[in-house]
């Protein structure tokens, strides 16, 4: 295992915490969560974490000390070896093996932890923590500063200071390092192959969950850990719920199939959507919908370089789509006057990108003050425009029901962007072709 990525995260926010004045930094790892009765969901260690120490067991926390001056120390807290847990739930680091592996300057067993935090707080200008984020956490670090604030009369002082650790950390996750860059791209390739199966396999007659089926099993047969995300497999009408996850309806000669669904691969995820004909033939009506979010989606690719701003890709995809339902009847009136009254809302009602990361809706602001933030090379957002028509009585019946997103992942470069989603195809031709092969 590499660990200099790990390495240099930490030196990147100890560098951040000590512009700031320094102090102690505490990020813990995600608690295992109970699905039912004694039956856990599978664990995920906490994003921030993760992305700080690569370390994947629950029960662990990273302190992070940084003085005034010189570098920060990172010590680690984790379960203690026990042959007995080990033989029933599988092996354990434990503290010393766990810092020579994965480069911590020390580590300690997690029963140690309350009280080696209170002797560590002490006289500390501040605290950096994810205040409000989990009660159980609150209530220790809570119990930690009283500790502390009890032995006033001994001398020793409570950090005057509470800072939000993920504002610093949010700032160095936006941007991805080449190894997360790495793992996103396999994610991405791994995530397109499984469209690929799910167009082919698709067909009338079989249903949503049988092509949810081909895709989990693409993604854990390439080493994906789970989805990224509950994959979405909207028939028909379906695709007009933005988070349709039933996934248990018959699939109908005639149909589009909206499939939003991808892989996350050694903590980091993909995000594609594709939207295709459940016979392999678009319609007149699924055709001229279908182009249209191309286009738009094509036009917001093309807003991406560095200096736009967050929403640039948003507008440009706006002004496509607002011509569209125009040209299409659904709407009555000029472009600037769609835009202005917003009455695109009604078939387009979400936004059309999120960062991208180790979380599928990735850490990162959009605005920075007033203005959005402005994109750079190593940023990965999605691309993600739709059009959703309802049936009504003001809209055209062959377009009723007719549900159409197309997404893809992209990484800002240094004069455009990188499609890292680009191994599933999206044009007509390319759709109807593989389709044509799979059957
Ligand atoms: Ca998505």
């Amino acid at each position: 295992m590499d660990i200099s990525p790990y390495r240099q995260r930490r030196l990147l926010l100890g560098q951040r915490i000590q512009q700031a004045g320094g102090g102690i930094a505490v990020i813990p790892t995600a608690p295992e969560q109970v699905r039912n009765r004694d039956a856990h969901f599978p664990y995920r260690a906490d994003s921030y974490f993760q992305y700080l120490t690569g370390f994947n067991e629950p029960e662990a926390v990273l302190l992070l000390a940084v003085p005034a001056e010189g570098e920060a120390q990172a010590i680690l807290f984790c379960r203690e070896k026990n042959l007995e847990r080990e033989i029933w739930d599988g092996f354990r680091f434990g503290p010393e093996a766990a810092r020579e592996t994965f480069g911590f300057d020390a580590a300690h067993p997690i029963d140690a932890f309350d009280a080696r935090l209170a002797e560590l707080l002490a006289d500390q200008p501040a605290l950096w923590f994810s205040l409000g984020h989990d009660a159980a956490w609150d209530a220790r670090i809570t119990a930690a500063l009283n500790a502390v604030r009890g032995q006033t009369r001994a001398g020793k002082r409570a950090p005057a200071r509470i800072c939000d650790v993920r504002g610093e950390l949010d700032a160095l996750r936006l941007v991805k390092d080449d190894s997360e860059l790495a793992l996103m791209r396999r994610a991405a390739s791994i995530s397109a192959t499984a469209q690929c199966r799910a167009l082919r396999f698709t067909r009338p007659g079989r249903y949503e969950y049988e092509v949810e089926a081909e895709l989990l099993h693409e993604f854990r047969r390439q080493g994906c850990e789970a989805p990224a995300y509950t994959p979405i497999v909207a028939g028909g009408a379906n695709a007009c719920v933005l988070h349709y996850v039933a996934n248990d309806q018959l699939l109908r000669d005639g149909d589009l199939l909206l499939i939003d669904a991808a892989g996350e691969f050694s903590g980091y995820a993909a995000d594609i959507t594709r939207t295709f004909p459940v016979n392999g033939r678009f319609s007149g009506a699924q055709a001229d919908v279908y182009q249209l979010v191309l286009e738009a989606q094509l036009a917001a690719i093309a807003a991406v370089k560095p200096g736009a701003g967050f929403l640039a890709p948003h507008e440009a995809a706006l002004h496509v789509l607002a011509q569209g339902l125009i040209d299409l009847e659904l709407l009555a009136g000029s472009v600037a006057g769609v835009l202005e009254s917003e009455s695109y809302k009604r078939f387009y009602m979400h936004r059309t990108s999120h960062w991208i990361g180790k979380d599928v809706h990735d850490a990162g602001e959009y605005r920075q003050g007033e203005q959005w933030t402005l994109l750079a090379p190593g940023m990965t957002l999605t691309i993600e425009p739709g059009c959703y028509i309802r049936p009504a009585a003001d809209v055209p019946q062959a377009l009723w029901n007719i549900g159409v997103r197309i997404e893809d992942d992209v990484r800002v470069t240094a004069n455009g962007c990188e499609v890292l989603t680009d191994g599933v195809p999206k044009t007509i031709a390319e759709i109807e072709a593989l389709m044509g092969t799979g059957r």
